[in-house]
């Protein structure tokens, strides 16, 4: 089997006590893998006693203590490494903040948002995208991945980060280029043409597409034509950001970071707001920033089209993430002029995907709007884009 991960994935360590927003608080269900229970209900002695009082075998999870696992030292270290050692921590504590994925005889892991210190690694991550690669010793996994489509989508992921990684074009041509190509091979993927999705991915070329859209009519594969790829009036940009934010103020709030967070950030720009909302900062060094999400958004979700054949879902998660991650940036940053880009960037990237990528329901409310809200529509999200 082969194993990737990004480039910065091995600057990974968990700073733990010195971790402001530690994962082992916050209100999050801590899972427990069978095997990790077992071995706690062996354990002996007081610690076994206290082991057994807060674990719930039956919902395979810890009881937390006021939202907080109820092995969390006041120091902020874990009781259970201190005492049994780090062999004996769950599934779950030894692999957060890492997500891993199989697409058949492929495995890719990366780090997760919702750590502020994988959040940080990521967002100081100047350097191109590059996967590492090395074989291991694993059993490989096909389950759902349907493997045509999956080489297909390495093979356009590869140019998708290319062209991010292209600094002479802005974010907002680069988004619209991800709408625009997935929903044309949505059409393909729809009608089981495989032949010319493989064509299409092999031959594409995104970047010239770009630098030619402005020269270039419609055509059969694009939705970007010389007539509407320039900036929509802001009125327009505002009142669709406008219902974008309702999905994702329907959430389930998983905890009261985000609640506070959301509320504020959607009366700030869009209830009792007059004003068009416009960055009150330099927007090069954002769009960069932004564009180190985008990175990370394409490389964790992309290639998951090839289970669930989404493909436009994929991109519409990508566009309205960065449209509310914006958002959130300009309300903390009109808040408090003065506070440091990086680390308000930082402390809403890991709060939003707290909420946005670790529950199945939000997940999944949230693709639902995708497909029956119009507001998530390419063209319309097309439109958002290019107010980034
Ligand atoms: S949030 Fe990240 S850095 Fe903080 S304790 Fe958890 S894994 Fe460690």
């Amino acid at each position: 089997m082969r194993f990737r991960v990004p480039g910065y994935y091995k600057q990974f360590t968990c700073i733990a006590d010195r971790c402001i927003d530690n994962c082992c608080f916050g209100g999050w269900q801590i899972d427990i893998d069978k095997e990790t229970i077992d071995f706690y209900d062996t354990v002996q002695g007081d610690f076994g006693d206290r082991l057994k009082k807060y674990v719930d075998k039956e919902a395979g999870c810890f009881k937390l203590n006021n939202g907080q696992c109820p092995f969390l030292l006041e120091n902020n270290l874990c009781e259970i490494y201190k005492e049994l050692g780090p062999e004996h921590m769950g599934l779950v504590c030894t692999q957060f903040p890492r997500f891993t994925e199989y697409y058949g005889n492929i495995k890719e892991t990366g780090i997760g948002m919702a750590c502020e210190e994988a959040a940080r690694i990521i967002l100081n991550d100047s350097t191109p995208f590059i996967l590492e690669e090395t074989d291991i010793d694993e059993e490989e996994i096909w389950g759902e991945y349907d493997s045509s489509l999956g080489q297909s989508l390495f093979i356009l992921r590869d140019k998708i980060m290319s062209m991010l990684d292209d600094t002479s074009l802005s974010l907002s041509d680069k988004l619209c280029v991800i709408l625009d190509k997935c929903d044309y091979l949505q059409n393909l993927i729809n009608n089981n043409n495989y032949d010319e999705i493989r064509k299409f991915c092999s031959d594409i070329d995104l970047i010239e597409d770009i630098k030619a859209s402005s020269l270039k009519q419609d055509t059969s594969t694009s939705i970007i034509t010389s007539n509407d790829n320039s900036k929509p009036d802001n009125r327009v940009i505002k009142a669709i950001n406008m219902k974008i934010w309702w999905a994702y103020l329907d959430l389930e709030p998983l905890n009261s970071q985000w609640q506070e967070l959301s509320s504020n950030t959607y009366d700030y720009l869009y209830e009792n707001s007059n004003e068009v909302c416009s960055p009150p900062y330099d927007n090069y060094l954002l769009e960069i920033y932004l564009t180190r999400l985008t990175k990370y958004y394409v490389y964790r979700y992309m290639l998951k089209a090839s289970f669930d054949h989404n493909l436009t879902g994929k991109a519409q998660l990508i566009v309205s993430n960065l449209i509310i991650l914006k958002d959130l940036f300009i309300f903390r940053k009109g808040k408090d002029s003065n506070q440091d880009d990086e680390k308000i960037l930082m402390d809403i990237i890991h709060i939003f995907s707290r909420e946005t990528e670790y529950s199945e329901d939000n997940i999944s409310d949230l693709y639902d709007s995708f497909i029956f809200d119009d507001v998530f529509s390419c063209k319309s999200l097309t439109n958002a884009a290019r107010g980034i």
